[in-house]
């Protein structure tokens, strides 16, 4: 059976018991979320929460949150604001996500997520009470899993919140209803018609059916011949990459438990700094360099998470071998022309990064 998820959905109120022994509402506090998990009863109307959360559910999301702190190096401007909770959902539907989109001035787009905003552009976007950066319900009526391994009969909990949250940093078409309107996602202005134009170009004419590429990558975006809003433009065409997280639908028994390697692509070219891009970064963990660097491909060298030095035009860096034992390194940086040299001390590798592609 496969199921939907749904970026859009409507909500009815909904009550079933809670089983015994379960928490009401938890917060979860991780390195770029604040989350509510509301519990049975909790939030306001509409969002109230129909079931209360498992001590398992509530480490599956920590795990969730994790995946994607970990995926990305930018620096929020503060922590995203999200509610997850338990509510009536179209039938079919696992799950949905409901973002709060803000105009933004970007080059090719208008609009964008708040959660792009605040934590891709590292600008703040200032709430409204009440109000949230995006809100997540799961549909109680479908078994949803935890476990390590995910079985045949039920869902995999991780692999759909991550989806979900997917939608939010930045895997959102505004094409929600069969056309667009006034506002584009950078989402939106990376798809392309066999033209070459993207929707706001005046030679796009968005028709279902129609495959649609995004990104450089290969990708196709998901546009069935029937509009499905919530689906439709706002997931990754599975014949374009079978191990897309942000598919339109998951089978029982399967995880996708990360953004696959096109994916990841695609959100670099929505201007995401990926901590594992090899496009982006050269390790040196792995020990592979070990002699002078042309610093003029870098614009910058990334010390460990919370130091970047900017070494300037045409400047080196020196790496000692870093064979053998890797647990402490003594890096030189010689600055520029000048003598300026610094000692850096570290324990966990360094990586080189570098602003945008060169080729
Ligand atoms: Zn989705």
């Amino acid at each position: 059976m496969k199921l939907t998820l749904s970026i859009l959905s409507c909500l009815t109120g909904l009550s079933t018991l809670a089983p015994m022994g379960w928490a009401a509402t938890h917060e979860i506090t991780t390195k770029n979320f604040h989350i509510t998990l509301l519990g049975n009863g909790d939030g306001p109307a509409d969002w109230m929460g129909t079931r209360d959360w498992s001590d398992d559910q509530i480490a599956a999301v920590t795990t969730t949150l994790n995946i994607w702190d970990d995926t990305f190096r930018n620096t929020a401007s503060r922590k995203i604001e999200a509610t997850i909770s338990w509510g009536a959902l179209e039938e079919g539907v696992l799950a949905g996500s409901f973002s709060n989109y803000v105009e933004y001035d970007g080059e090719n787009y208008n609009a964008a997520t708040s959660t792009e905003v605040i934590w891709k552009e590292g600008e703040d976007v200032v709430l409204e009470e009440g109000e949230m950066d995006f809100r997540l319900q799961f549909n109680p009526v479908y078994g949803f899993s935890t476990g390590n391994t995910t079985p045949q009969n039920a869902t995999d909990f991780i692999s759909v919140l991550l989806h979900e949250i997917g939608h939010n940093v930045g895997f959102n078409s505004l094409n929600d209803t069969g056309t667009y309107g006034e506002y584009y996602t950078i989402w939106d202005s990376l798809i392309t018609d066999a033209q070459g134009n993207h929707p706001g170009d005046a030679g796009f004419n968005y028709q279902t059916g129609v495959s649609y590429t995004i990104g450089s990558g290969g990708l196709t975006v998901y546009n069935p011949f029937v509009f499905a809003p919530g689906s439709s433009m706002s997931h990754v065409d599975a014949a374009s990459d079978p191990n897309a997280l942000m598919q339109y639908s998951i089978g029982e028994g399967i995880q996708r438990r990360n953004p696959s390697d096109q994916e990841k692509a695609l959100l670099a070219e929505m201007g995401w700094v990926l901590k594992d891009d090899p496009t982006y970064y050269a390790s040196v963990d792995g020990a592979s360099i070990t002699d002078q660097i042309d610093l003029n491909f870098f614009t910058s060298v990334l010390v460990n998470r919370n130091m970047t030095i900017d070494p300037g035009e045409g400047a080196t860096i020196v790496l000692p071998s870093l064979r053998g034992d890797k647990a402490e390194y003594n890096v030189t940086i010689h600055c520029g022309e000048s003598a300026d040299r610094q000692s850096l001390q570290h324990r966990h590798g360094l990586h080189l990064r570098r602003r945008g592609h060169r080729q």
